[in-house]
């Protein structure tokens, strides 16, 4: 962990550096909310360094999908590898080096609101992974430009845009070096006019080698940034292809449909 965040410190944002990236396989994985079947048996493999978009009408499962991939909610049923290593059992401190691998971009960006945008992206790497305060603040400055917003370290979250937010939340999120990126609709609680910002910092990012599962209602983006869509729908994947295939002949006739609501 340790060598892996020093390597990466010493890499000036600006430049396109090469991020790590790892597979994350779903085996047979089931979720249920009491007798609420919400998840029915996913098996989705994502290569090293893919960029996948789930795309499905609310309610179908995307957010419990990518959710279980940190953990941030248990497996009912089957199994999630991450570089081929189960992750099931993980605890404690093997649980905790699993999530430093995996950074999370939710809806809300869910900031500390009292905290500053370079606090919010010092915090774990100093009160978790143990990184001395000089060189997370210079972690903290390179990710922050890295996303536009070197002039912002000392801003709190209330004295900047959504759009900023979000791009200081991707900024945290990239603070322990991870290999696979999520992204739960990280442009729905945005001002329209807001939106590019963060798709622009997110184009950048699936360029730069790292695993990334992105759920999105931004079908320009996902054609143009996808190595392949899954499309789900009632807790199941009815249809896995490469987006010119998806978005000009969806295989299944929810998919179809799913499409032409959009239109
Ligand atoms: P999506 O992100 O596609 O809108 P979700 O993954 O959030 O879908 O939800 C899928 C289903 O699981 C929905 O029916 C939702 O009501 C249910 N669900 C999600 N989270 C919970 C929860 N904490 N408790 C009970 N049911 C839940
Ligand atoms: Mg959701």
């Amino acid at each position: 962990m340790w060598c892996r965040l020093f390597r990466r410190s010493a890499v000036h944002a600006a430049e396109p550096s090469r991020l790590q990236n790892a597979s994350v396989e779903f085996r047979n994985v089931v979720k249920t909310w009491g007798s609420h079947r919400v998840l029915n048996n996913i098996n989705l493999t994502i290569a090293p360094g893919e960029v996948v978009t789930i795309l499905g009408p609310s309610g179908s499962g995307k957010s419990t999908l990518i959710r279980l991939i940190n953990q941030l909610e248990t497996l009912s049923g089957g199994e999630i590898l991450i570089d081929n290593q189960p992750t099931r059992a993980l605890q404690g401190r093997k649980l905790r080096q699993l999530r430093s691998r995996i950074g999370f971009v939710f809806q809300q960006f869910n900031l500390y609101p009292h905290l500053t945008a370079g606090q919010n992206i010092t915090l774990a790497l100093t009160s978790v992974y143990g990184v001395d305060a000089d060189r997370a603040r210079s972690r903290a400055q390179s990710l922050l430009a890295q996303v536009g917003l070197a002039d912002k370290t000392d801003h709190y979250p209330s004295q900047l845009s959504g759009g900023q937010q979000q791009r200081v939340a991707i900024a945290r999120a990239l603070a322990p070096s991870p290999q696979i990126l999520l992204f739960d609709e990280p442009t729905s609680a945005l001002d329209p006019e807001m939106i590019g910002e963060v798709l622009q910092v997110m184009k950048g990012l699936a360029h730069s080698g790292i695993t990334m599962v992105v759920v999105t209602h931004e079908m320009q983006f996902a054609r143009d940034i996808a190595d392949r869509v899954v499309f789900i729908d009632g807790g199941e994947i009815l249809d896995i292809a490469p987006p010119q295939t998806f978005f000009t002949r969806p295989a299944h006739p929810r998919a179809r449909r799913f499409l032409q609501t959009l239109l």
